[in-house]
């Protein structure tokens, strides 16, 4: 008889963004577990691709770490494999000792007003994934011939959509931005983005590296309201986090700016809640309601005004997508789990786990926390693990992309760059499919 305990085990994390590579690099310290991370895209590394900010190389460059993972030999990438689609969570868990559900937080939360579903409303998950060339939404196609865009929200992604659309193309140079959201955005009309926060500075969620960066445009000026910004004594200020105080330095400072003629103007303006979007089909305007705060409560105070705008982008959270066979909580946004297990054998890490808070780098606690949890509680159950998924894409038809083909993708899209971009990102599967298949 083989003793139980000296076989594989085997676990397959849903998922190749940060929290599945690091639930995916905790794991694999151990000799005796292998590890199949999927993805329904034929590349890996998720938000890191598709969310983190074109401008922003340096924080992208984190993959580097997660390409070591992957060269290892205790874990393998195989990408083009849509688990609810191409093959059932049922069947994952057939094959594998546990599945670890990596999965994100793809869709936008939705504004839930009147209107919000007019053409020009479209959520930062889409306005993000078209410019970062996301194969789900390249098509995206938003008409950009207009004057003034308002973004909502006062959480870093507002900041990266403002930003974008408010860089030249020297600025965004060194970027790995989509050729055709470069194209349609230098070319914009845009003279004036507003960012609104429905609460105050204090309570504001972006962060002062960020704040930063808006005070260094080089065609666009940042203004707040002087009366909008609280005058803090040196004791109030120093009372409040560190975060919120750096903020407040930036923010103090843009009250001294003002517009000025053939630069854009980003205007970032607090206490102002979205009450309805104005438009035909179309929008032409948002209504919103002015609000004070509370015990750091939003509270309306009836008094209505109006934006004159044609396209909005609410940049207010996201949540993840119900997978078949784990179970899911709708008032959460993501899957029901207790401390990152859903059930025997079945686990969550990342924003599929807690929602879409916290830093890329708040997932490795997550996912070394998840990837000791399986080791303590998982024992190998002589499943087939890789060689039952390969037998079974096999049967199948469906062509697995392996760690060795995305470097043949990678390659080619770094070859297709010129000047300063790091790269030139495929926008279309069968794009990437051909460049693996070289
Ligand atoms: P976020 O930080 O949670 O910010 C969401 C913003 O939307 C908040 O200001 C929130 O206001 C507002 N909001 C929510 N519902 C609203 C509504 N119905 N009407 C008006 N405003 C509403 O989320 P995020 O910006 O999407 O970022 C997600 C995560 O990714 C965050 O942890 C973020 O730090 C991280 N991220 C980091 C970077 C970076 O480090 N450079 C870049 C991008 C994203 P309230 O506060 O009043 O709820």
């Amino acid at each position: 008889m083989p003793n139980k305990n000296s076989k594989l085990l085997q676990v397959c994390i849903i998922g190749s963004g940060p929290a599945g590579y690091y639930t995916a690099e905790a794991l694999a310290k151990e000799e005796n577990v292998r590890v199949d991370i999927i993805d329904k895209l034929p590349t890996p590394y998720g938000l890191i691709r598709g969310g983190v900010a074109p401008d922003h190389q340096k924080i992208k460059g984190v993959y580097r770490r997660y390409e070591k993972t992957s060269l290892g030999e205790r874990v393998r990438f195989a990408g083009n494999l849509e688990a609810g689609q191409d093959v059932s969570l049922g069947e994952l868990r057939e094959l594998y000792d546990a599945v670890v559900l990596a999965l994100g937080a793809p869709k936008d939360r939705t504004l839930g007003i009147p209107g919000d579903d007019k053409l020009g409303v479209i959520g930062s998950a889409e306005f993000v994934g078209w410019y970062n060339s996301h194969p789900d939404f390249a098509g995206l196609d938003p008409d950009l011939d207009i004057s003034t865009v308002v973004v909502i929200g006062n959480g870093n992604v507002a900041v990266d959509a403002a930003r974008v659309l408010a860089k030249t193309p020297q600025e965004m140079a060194a970027s790995d931005l989509a050729p055709y959201a470069a194209e349609k955005i230098h070319a914009a009309p845009i003279s004036k983005i507003w960012m609104l926060g429905r609460r105050g500075p204090l309570e504001a969620k972006f962060t002062p590296k960020e704040m930063g960066e808006l005070g260094e445009l080089q065609n666009c000026i940042t203004v707040t309201d002087k009366d909008q910004i609280p005058d803090l004594t040196e004791e109030q200020l120093a009372a409040l986090p560190l975060v919120v105080r750096k903020n407040m330095v930036h923010l103090k400072a843009f009250t001294g700016n003002r517009p000025e003629a053939g630069k854009k103007t980003l205007h970032m303006q607090f206490y102002s809640k979205p009450a309805e979007v104005l438009g035909e089909d179309r929008v032409t305007g948002l209504r919103l309601e002015k609000t004070r705060v509370e015990n750091g409560n939003c509270i309306g105070t009836g008094e209505i005004f109006e934006i004159g705008c044609q396209m909005i982008i609410p940049c207010i959270g996201y949540r993840s997508v119900p997978l078949e066979g784990a179970k899911f909580r709708e008032d959460w946004g993501c899957f029901d789990n207790q401390d990152g297990k859903i059930e025997d054998r079945l686990y969550c890490t990342g924003w599929a786990r807690r929602g879409p808070t916290g830093t890329i780098g708040t997932n490795r606690p997550d996912g070394h926390q998840i990837a000791a949890r399986i080791l303590r509680e998982v024992t190998p159950g002589g499943r087939p693990g890789g060689a039952g998924l390969d037998a079974l894409a096999g049967r199948r038809g469906l062509e697995i992309i392996t760690f060795g083909d995305w470097q043949k993708i990678e390659a080619a899209e770094e070859k297709a760059a010129t000047g300063e971009a790091p790269r030139v990102k495929f926008h279309r599967t069968r794009d990437m499919l051909t460049a693996a298949r070289r």
